[in-house]
């Protein structure tokens, strides 16, 4: 599909056809469309910009990620093809693991999204290094990224059915684990496996971003994006008293003024 290059709403609508091709191409599960959908509406009334409170606590979880002694990113099919070239550069700058990892597994999606995700960490490989890499540097931090997802060894306690698999070398021995797009009572039982749990979600009101340690409310795609950079400024401390209500108020506060605009111009 062609989007004139001066639509105001471009990068949105491009979002939405790569989640249309990946659907098509047998890579996503029918909800993916759906979910997305419901993903779009709030970024609308967010204004399709990141807050600065989401600009906290990307910066947040990418310290937790720093600090981490196991640091794993959990993508799913919707994040892989949003932003999977950012989640291999923030994986390779961070020293952490990647597992893909699916609610409605089956066997050819999870192939189809192991060979992207495969295929995006050549391509992050052979682009150009971000500012202080060399070429050589950057090739060699990038191919020690580890991709999991093939062999699941592992349960998460508490969950029912194929959503409870994971590997044991991943999600399973994480202590932080930034996973966008998570599911509420996956979130709830990594949680209760004393895990840190960074989260990416639009919605404020989720469940997810109820019950994250950072919850990051962003689009996915500028999430990683964002994040990325500020990997390659360099590490800092985690905040020990990080206040993750007042990210989600904040969140909330951004969604009332921009209703509270629409209402004006009716006026
Ligand atoms: P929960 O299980 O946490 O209560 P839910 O069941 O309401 O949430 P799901 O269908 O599990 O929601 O997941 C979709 C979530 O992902 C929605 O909250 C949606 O806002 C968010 N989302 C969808 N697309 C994106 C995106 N591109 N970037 C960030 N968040 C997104
Ligand atoms: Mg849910």
């Amino acid at each position: 599909m062609d989007i004139h290059t001066d639509h105001p709403r471009r990068k949105s609508l491009a979002s939405r056809q790569k989640i249309v091709d990946a659907q098509a191409a047998g890579m996503l599960a029918d909800s993916a469309l759906i979910a997305h959908g419901r993903g779009e509406a709030f970024d609308y009334l967010l204004g399709e910009k990141t807050i600065d409170s989401a600009r906290q606590s990307q910066r947040e979880a990418v310290n937790r990620l720093f600090s981490a002694q196991e640091p794993v990113i959990s993508m799913n099919g919707n994040s892989t093809i949003l932003a999977g070239k950012n989640a291999v550069r923030l994986a390779a700058l961070t020293g952490s693991k990647l597992e893909v990892n699916i609610f409605y597994r089956t066997e050819k999606r999870m192939n189809l999204l192991l060979e992207k995700m495969k295929f995006m960490k050549d391509e992050v490989m052979a682009s150009r290094p971000p500012k202080r890499f060399t070429v050589v540097e950057w090739k060699q931090l990038v191919s020690q990224v580890e991709i999991l997802g093939a062999h699941q060894d592992s349960l998460i306690p508490g969950l029912e059915g194929p959503r409870a698999r994971c590997c044991s070398g991943g999600i399973f021995q994480s202590d932080v684990i930034l996973v966008p797009l998570e599911d509420g009572d996956r979130c709830q039982a990594l949680i209760s496996m004393s895990k840190q749990v960074i989260v990416v979600d639009l919605n404020p009101l989720s469940r997810t971003s109820r019950f994250a340690t950072v919850t990051i409310v962003d689009e996915v795609a500028r999430a990683f994006s964002t994040m990325t950079d500020m990997a390659v400024e360099g590490k800092g401390d985690p905040d020990m008293d990080w206040d993750n209500q007042s990210v989600l108020e904040s969140a909330l506060n951004a969604i009332g003024n921009s209703a509270h605009r629409i209402s004006e111009l009716d006026d």
